[in-house]
């Protein structure tokens, strides 16, 4: 436990569903934390193929990351322009770049693996446009470091688990708190399968809940189907 939270009920159980019925699948993640950066930037607000497609683009382009750190903004935005949001997205991965190249004399995010947890989040949240759930998605895919990222899909899917009220806004403290209340053992599988399931059966408008392999533990679903875990 941390901070002297309990954990949420069955949490155990809905793990290992979502495992059983998605495997451990790759969602493209990279094993180097400074890719997995540019990755997860450029996956904001974009449809998976588009931001594919945008990260590979840029790799071709800068396949130096130092170049990246001088490169101007006309050819960052041109390279991923199929992601959208192009000219938002080049400029927090310019100044990003620019900014580990003064810490670290090189565009790397290799020396986090030296670092403490608090010391890698604090320095990851510093740098330009990089969310808690970007930083926390580099963590947990590249630095094998235990936390559980939360987007809104994985939020929603906590919502309808019980596990954060209707009304809370997906907020620093509120996902701090929802992280307290998983197992580290857990935690990435958990956000693995939670993706996964947002994208087949717990989709924002009509949830598939009477073939949702975690039905028997979620709230909203029993009551969708009338079903009871007592049954
Ligand atoms: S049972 Fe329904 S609401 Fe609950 S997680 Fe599954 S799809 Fe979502």
């Amino acid at each position: 436990m941390e901070n002297g939270s309990s954990y949420f009920p069955n949490v155990d159980k809905i793990t290992d569903e979502l495992v059983r019925s998605f495997g451990r699948p790759s969602l493209g993640n990279r094993p180097d934390p400074f890719e997995e950066l540019l990755y997860i930037i450029l996956s904001s607000r974009t449809p998976p193929n588009n931001y594919s497609t945008a990260f590979e683009s840029l790799l071709r382009q800068f396949p130096d990351h130092d170049d990246l750190g001088s490169a101007r903004i006309e050819d960052v935005s041109d390279a991923i322009k199929l992601g959208g949001l192009q000219h938002k997205k080049a400029s927090y991965i310019i100044e990003s770049s620019a900014k580990l190249n003064k810490l670290f004399g090189t565009v790397t995010l290799e020396p986090l693996r030296k670092m403490t947890r608090d010391e890698v989040e604090k320095l990851l949240t510093s740098l330009p446009g990089i969310s808690l759930k970007t930083a926390r998605c580099v963590m947990v895919y590249s630095l094998d470091i235990p936390v559980f990222p939360v987007d809104v899909h994985c939020f929603r899917v906590s919502k309808r688990l019980g596990w954060a009220k209707e009304g809370e806004k997906l907020t620093d403290k509120n996902v701090n708190k929802l992280q307290a209340s998983i197992p580290e053992k857990y935690r990435k599988d958990l956000h693995v399968g939670m993706i996964m399931l947002s994208r087949t059966y717990c989709t924002p408008k009509s949830p598939k809940c009477e073939s949702c392999p975690i039905v028997l533990y979620c709230p909203t679903g029993r009551i969708n189907t009338k079903n009871s875990i007592n049954d």
